[in-house]
């Protein structure tokens, strides 16, 4: 009646009976009284080699597997032993027990291959009924066994990266940053380190080497930022790339945004509200491309389903909405200056795919020449901002570096800081990222699915 079979493997350990003593949240939880077999090394002082007293019994409770439903504990005496000679103390140790934690062995090791596989911490916390600092902390170590030496350094990378890329982002405080760099072949992350200067970019260059950074050809950065300095201060040889990521972005942010702010002004002052109105809620297609607004008609036409209906909860289907092109077009048949940009859009897409430099100097220069024309100080802004990356940017056609790999990084440092429950430990939520960008994917508990690369 009520057995509990011991795995194999529990050395030390002799089960004598079980009782249910409580239950947790709808789990019951079974003590298993057991009796902790005497090693002999345990009696001799390390120190004199006398035979030492038992000095004083301690009851000791250790968390163990769970069997299906219900959880365990084992709960046996430990002694403590004296030496009458030195006056030496010394606990009776105990093989089955995790290091530093009130658990068994066997389910440190459960709870680790669960976190190993992709669990989140609160659903392992749920499946062993362990605390959630616990399941951090076996979680935190994990990690630290993986990815660094002695839990003081980053690994090295594993393989002679091409092209690098660099990267800030917010920690969760928002004020504080954070600088990644990335393997752009392979989406692993480098480095990771606190603040947004030029030092972290030093940092990185003496954990890889001065060698290991002689077989980098090119290195892919925002343009409104430092780094493309730092690297050509150490390492002279290295291109800096400007990448389509970081040019969309500071377009769309920049220049789109502050425009279509600055147009609704003035069709406001002119009294035309309605106009104004229809800008206000325009930034998601002003920032698209159109080739992303026809897909999305196309999948109209075609009746794609967004949101299932349910004959259970009387909820009605959603289907995808139409007219994101006409939309558009009727924005930018009321606005020429809107009409511009969508050119721009288009010309910076087009000259992002190309991969002769000739062509692509070609084409941002005709950019530029539309900036100016417009007299607009937002796109005139833009101007100076390629005309200062020239180099940077039409060396792009040389490097062909995706712009998915960073935007991949950047969903993933969002995905995990929003299932982190705030991870105010960064060490630990640097090394959940790293660990992240080498399995390629972070499981999301909300959907279940598994987003897939770019
Ligand atoms: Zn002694």
């Amino acid at each position: 009646m009520n057995l509990i079979t011991l795995p194999s493997g529990l050395v030390g350990f002799n089960n004598q009976t079980t009782e249910i003593v409580e239950t947790i949240s709808d789990r019951e939880m079974y003590l298993l009284h057991g009796v902790l077999s005497r090693d002999e090394a345990d009696g001799i002082c390390p120190h004199c080699n006398r035979r030492m007293h038992i000095h004083n019994e301690y009851e000791v409770n250790l968390k163990h597997l769970c069997f299906g439903k219900r959880l365990s504990t084992l709960r046996f005496s430990k002694l403590r032993y004296f030496c009458p000679s030195c006056g030496y103390t010394q606990m009776q140790s105990v093989p089955f027990q995790a290091q530093g934690h009130r658990i068994t062995c066997e389910l440190y090791q459960y709870a680790k291959d669960l976190l190993a596989y992709g669990f989140t911490n609160k659903e392992v916390a749920e499946l062993t009924g362990l605390g959630k600092n616990t399941v951090k902390d076996i979680d935190l170590q994990r990690l630290k066994e993986k990815y660094t030496i002695d839990g003081e350094k980053l690994i090295k990378p594993e393989r002679q990266a091409r092209f690098i890329g660099i990267d800030e982002f917010k920690l969760h405080n928002g004020h504080k940053y954070a600088v990644v760099i990335i393997d752009m072949e392979t989406g692993h992350i480098l480095w990771l380190a606190h603040g947004k200067k030029k030092a972290t970019v030093y940092s990185f260059i003496e954990h890889v080497s001065l060698e290991w950074m002689d077989g980098v050809e090119a290195v892919a950065c925002d343009m409104n930022s430092d780094f493309q300095e730092a690297f050509e201060d150490r390492c002279p040889h290295i291109q800096s790339v400007f990448d389509y990521f970081h040019i969309v972005k500071n377009f769309n942010d920049k220049v789109v945004g502050e425009i279509r702010k600055d147009e609704q002004r003035r069709l406001h002052e002119e009294g035309d509200h309605k106009g104004a109105d229809s800008l206000k809620r325009s930034r998601y297609i002003l920032t698209s491309s159109r080739k992303t607004l026809q897909k999305k008609d196309g999948e109209a036409e075609k009746g794609k389903v967004i949101s299932k209906g349910s004959t259970l909860f009387y909820k009605e289907k959603i289907v995808r909405k139409s007219g994101h092109v006409d939309k558009y077009d009727e924005l930018l048949s009321q606005n020429k200056l809107l009409f511009t940009l969508d050119i721009i859009k288009e010309k910076l897409s087009e000259a992002y795919k190309m991969t002769d430099e000739a062509k692509m100097a070609k084409e941002i220069s005709e950019i530029m020449d539309i900036c100016k024309a417009t007299g607009n100080k937002h796109l005139c802004w833009f101007k100076r901002l390629l005309d200062n990356h020239f180099e940077g940017i039409i060396a792009h056609a040389t490097y062909d570096i995706s712009a998915g790999k960073i935007e991949g990084i950047n969903n993933k440092i969002k995905t995990i800081r929003r299932q982190g429950y705030g991870y105010p430990d960064d060490d630990y939520f640097f090394l959940k990222l790293f660990d992240a960008s080498r399995k390629g994917y972070v499981r999301n508990p909300s959907t279940n699915k598994i987003p897939q690369e770019k």
